[in-house]
């Protein structure tokens, strides 16, 4: 298998029509010989797993996996990653914001320049509200303020990749993924593709602002230990204050004898008892991520996997080829590299 297409789905009914048409012929005009669409229905409530099975009945490119609830994004794409068979992975949503005819130059790009991620940065970001844009520029930054891996900026999960990182990727065990981060930590080459992101071909979106905001605090706190050292600037201008308000106590214990200032010991109470809880709050944050994280659950429950036989075939010849050369002494395969070349 050449290339794999994966598209996490969540009640796109609307759009499934439409992204398999363009999708099939962005992947007919590419120069690969053989590819499949992997179509991920993550707990769908409308018609969107009915409308996969009869895409994958009138078309053996499609394959629809069914996951046994909805997982979120994230865990979706993990779920298709997992079934991909292909030496180059494009990953896109199902509402057709990003272009799939932008297929062939992605890769061309990638083989000519022997990249191995070309991830699509968005120029352009039609059809979102100036919230959203508001909202995606304060994140990108906060997160690159935190985080030690470099985490390019306006960038989705849109994105071609290959096998070697896809193999990296399948090894990361984590639970909450961050998956274009977790790509970026991988390395290898990788290079931003510009390209203007559409609106919602239809329906609405799918991440809700909460949804948004438990997306941002997931990133930033795989990404970063930063938030827990807040605690030490928290500490030394406690102890400057601390030493502040020392030696006004004792000038106004030994001038007039009496130390006034109810209202001011209030204030101060109350306030470092906020910047406490603030530090046991972030403390509690990672707590519980390594507890979700110990518990080694599987990251997401496939239901069913629908294609047509020919699938299986292919699946089959390609195993087969990989004990062949595996059985291949490492000389001869050095030698079939070098030609390959
Ligand atoms: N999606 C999913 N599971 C979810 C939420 C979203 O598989 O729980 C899919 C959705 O169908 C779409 C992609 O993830 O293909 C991105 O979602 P959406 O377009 O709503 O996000 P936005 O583009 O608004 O950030
Ligand atoms: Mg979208």
């Amino acid at each position: 298998m050449e290339l794999s297409i994966v598209v996490p789905c969540y009640n796109e009914e609307e759009s499934l029509g439409a992204l398999h048409e363009r999708v099939s012929a962005a992947a007919k005009a590419a120069p690969v010989q053989s590819y499949e669409i992997i179509l991920v229905n993550d707990g769908s409530k409308d018609q969107t797993l009915s409308i996969m099975k009869a895409l994958c009945e009138k078309d053996p490119h499609v394959v629809a996996l069914n996951l046994s609830r909805n997982h979120g994004h994230q865990l979706a794409l993990s779920a298709g990653l997992g079934e991909a068979k292909g030496e180059w992975i494009f990953v896109l949503d199902a509402d057709l914001q990003d272009p799939p005819e932008l297929l062939t130059p992605m890769l061309e790009r990638a083989r000519e320049g022997g990249i191995d991620v070309v991830y699509g940065q968005r120029a352009v970001r039609q059809g979102e509200t100036w919230f959203k844009l508001f909202s995606a520029k304060a994140f990108y930054r906060t997160l690159s303020f935190l985080s030690e891996t470099e985490i390019p900026e306006n960038v989705g999960d849109f994105r071609l990749m290959s096998r070697r990182v896809l193999n990296q990727l399948l090894m990361m065990p984590e639970q909450q993924r961050f998956i274009r981060g977790m790509i970026a930590w991988i390395g290898f080459k990788q290079e931003a593709f510009l390209y203007e992101r559409d609106a919602r071909f239809a329906g609405v979106t799918k991440y809700p602002f909460m949804r948004l905001i438990s997306f941002a605090i997931d990133a930033i706190s795989s990404f970063s230990i930063r938030p827990l050292r807040i605690a030490i600037p928290f500490a030394v201008f406690g102890a400057f204050l601390a030493a502040l308000l020392g030696v006004g106590a004792l000038y106004s214990h030994f001038t007039d004898g009496t130390i006034t200032g109810w209202t001011s010991l209030a204030c101060i109470i109350t306030f470092f008892a906020s910047l406490q809880l603030i530090c046991i709050a972030l403390i509690g944050e990672y707590v519980g991520r390594m507890y979700i994280e110990v518990k080694r659950r599987p990251l997401y429950i496939i239901a069913d996997i629908t294609h047509k036989p020919a699938r299986i075939q292919a699946v089959e010849a390609a195993a087969d080829k990989a004990a062949t050369k595996q059985a291949t002494p490492a000389k001869t395969r050095a030698k079939t590299a070098e030609k390959k070349g």
